[in-house]
């Protein structure tokens, strides 16, 4: 990696509408510097006042995306891990609630001395202390990028906004940097696009003192050569640091398409970085690859948020790296664990390669998925049980196979007779919600001669929670004597981490969370095992259905 000096520091805020995709851009921006060799992490900040999205419904949040430090984080993080390959931790995302809760800390210590606490400069000087920490961790980064959170007019973002003023100032403006993302409607009826809308937003960021450097104008149709000039003139920028973002069809497309664009070379000139050509063969490759794929396979994803798909932002990720190191796409075909426990679930797999049972929280649909698990077992459909999906399988498995009626875990029925899934000891006593659970790293060993092996070929590894619940370690013998195979174990508090099955192609449940974890280039092995069992599957459907037409034809 090479020293460029001094740190330098990139914003990002989005204008007029929310979802324009700055978390893409971000990340796209920073895959653009680690492309020429720069050393780049992101930072994001979110207004809001909840500490962590922790405590957050999926309706209202979409996923939480752990770090290996065990913080609960914004889904955002997971794109910036996945685009930059820089391991993410607390210090990457920073909420109001977040800020308030140390100035107020630190008010009641006594630690500013009978003055005045007020948002500026004390809110202020919080949120610009995060920013420069977040600069130095990991050895000192070259360049951070900042993604604000909401959309600029928004009255809790600012704080942020006056912030990064006050920054600017002080990091000297040939070290800071501001970038905007706006949106350029397309109007069907009269065929015209329109600027409006920027011009606006651009002036809500100067009536605070903030002067864009770069816009970047989400459209659907090309930005014509006269667009590009009007919002350059009314924004006061020059027609060269206007840019266009098309929709594209894969956001893993985005660096590539800005690149073309000339973006990359516009933020290192802008910034003072050394001029070079950036290396995205690999990058190139996977996009390639992501888009024209040889086959696909399909595979059924049963849970309760399946109208909700921000919910399962990583592992619809993880399907794609996995996707490209199979050669095909995958197909996800959403199942509602609610319909499948209504309906029963034969009528849902006839073209399905694979189930995957993700993690949540809650009662709500567990016996569909209990009822989903059953079918793929005796079936000898390739099953991947992630979290709650390791927990339903054995909570299937006690039931079906060790003749446990009853067996349950006590999330579901605290009083049942064989809770096989039950609290841990250091979970028992915990009142407070926010950040509670098992979270974060932790180590697991594998047993030799298992696919979870095979897939990792190493024999310990490092894995991301969030639960409260684990597999009670009583109810092992008997689970063991029907033919449950523990593949991996926390070797420090001895819990299961890894089950599968022996008498099956390939049924494997995880008590973490592998999808956090898989990037562009480096699908997780289990996915990329998974995928490739289901593949498997399907080859070998097909086979049988050609022998059948065979028979009856003759
Ligand atoms: N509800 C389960 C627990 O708390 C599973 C959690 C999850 O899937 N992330 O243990």
């Amino acid at each position: 990696m090479r020293d460029k000096g001094h740190t330098k520091y990139i914003f990002f805020t989005g204008g007029v509408v929310s979802s324009l995709g700055k978390g893409i851009s971000a990340a796209s921006i920073g895959r653009l510097l680690k492309a020429r060799g720069y050393n780049v992490t992101i930072i994001k900040l979110d207004p809001y006042i909840n500490v962590d999205p922790g405590t957050l419904s999926p309706f209202q949040h979409g996923e939480v995306y752990v770090t290996d430090d065990g913080a609960e984080t914004d889904l955002d993080l997971g794109h910036y891990e996945r685009f930059i390959h820089t391991t993410m931790t607390r210090r990457n995302n920073t909420t109001t609630g977040q800020i308030y809760y140390t100035v107020i800390t630190r008010e009641r210590r006594g630690d500013y001395l009978g003055k005045t606490v007020q948002v500026i400069p004390h809110i202020t000087d919080e949120i610009k202390r995060r920013i420069l920490q977040a600069g130095e961790g990991d050895g000192r980064y070259d360049v951070v990028l900042i993604e604000v959170g909401g959309t600029v007019g928004d009255i809790e973002s600012q704080p942020f906004l006056e912030a990064i003023r006050q920054f600017t100032l002080e990091q000297g403006h040939q070290n800071v940097m501001n970038v905007h993302l706006t949106l350029v409607p397309y109007i069907r009826a009269s065929g015209e696009i329109k600027t409006k809308p920027t011009q606006h937003s651009v002036m809500k960021l100067r009536e605070i003192g903030l002067q864009p450097d770069m816009l970047l104008c989400r459209t659907e149709v090309p930005l014509p050569p006269e667009a590009r000039d009007k919002i350059a003139l009314f924004c006061s920028l020059l027609p060269e640091m206007v840019f266009e973002a098309r929709d594209v069809s894969s956001i893993y497309e985005v660096p590539l398409l800005f690149e073309k664009e000339g973006v990359g070379d516009r933020v290192v000139t802008r910034l003072g970085l050394e001029p070079c050509e950036p290396d995205l063969s690999g990058w190139k490759n996977f996009v390639r690859k992501v888009k024209d794929p040889s086959g696909y396979v399909r595979i059924a994803i049963c849970g309760k948020y399946t109208n909700l798909h921000d919910s399962y932002k990583s592992i619809i990720e993880a399907f794609v790296h996995s996707g490209v190191e199979n050669d095909v796409r995958v197909e996800l075909k959403w199942l509602d664990s609610e319909e499948v426990e209504a309906k029963g679930p034969a009528q849902f797999f006839g073209d399905v390669a694979g189930l995957l049972i993700p993690g949540g929280f809650g009662e709500r649909g567990i016996e569909g998925k209990i009822a989903a698990i059953r079918h793929a077992r005796e079936k000898g459909i390739p099953f991947f049980g992630i979290c709650l999906g390791l927990q339903c399988a054995v909570i299937e498995f006690a039931r079906h196979v060790c003749g446990l009626a009853e067996a349950n875990s006590t999330e579901f029925n605290p009083s049942t007779p064989a809770p096989v899934i039950d609290l841990m000891e250091t979970q028992v006593q915990v009142a407070q919600k926010g950040g509670t659970m098992r979270l974060g790293a932790y180590r697991c060993r594998l047993e030799p001669g298992t696919h979870t092996h095979e897939a990792y070929q190493t024999a310990e590894i490092s894995e991301r929670h969030r639960h409260r619940y684990e597999v009670n370690n009583d109810f092992l013998p008997v689970l063991k004597a029907q033919g449950l195979r523990i593949a991996g174990t926390n070797p420090d508090n001895n819990l299961v981490e890894v089950i599968e099955l022996g008498d099956h192609p390939w049924f494997v449940g995880v008590q973490f969370h592998p999808e956090l974890k898989s990037r562009v280039l480096h699908a997780h092995p289990l996915f990329r095992e998974f995928v490739a069992a289901a593949l498997a599957y399907k080859h070998h459907q097909q086979e049988n259905d050609e022998k059948e037409t065979f028979h009856e034809d003759h």
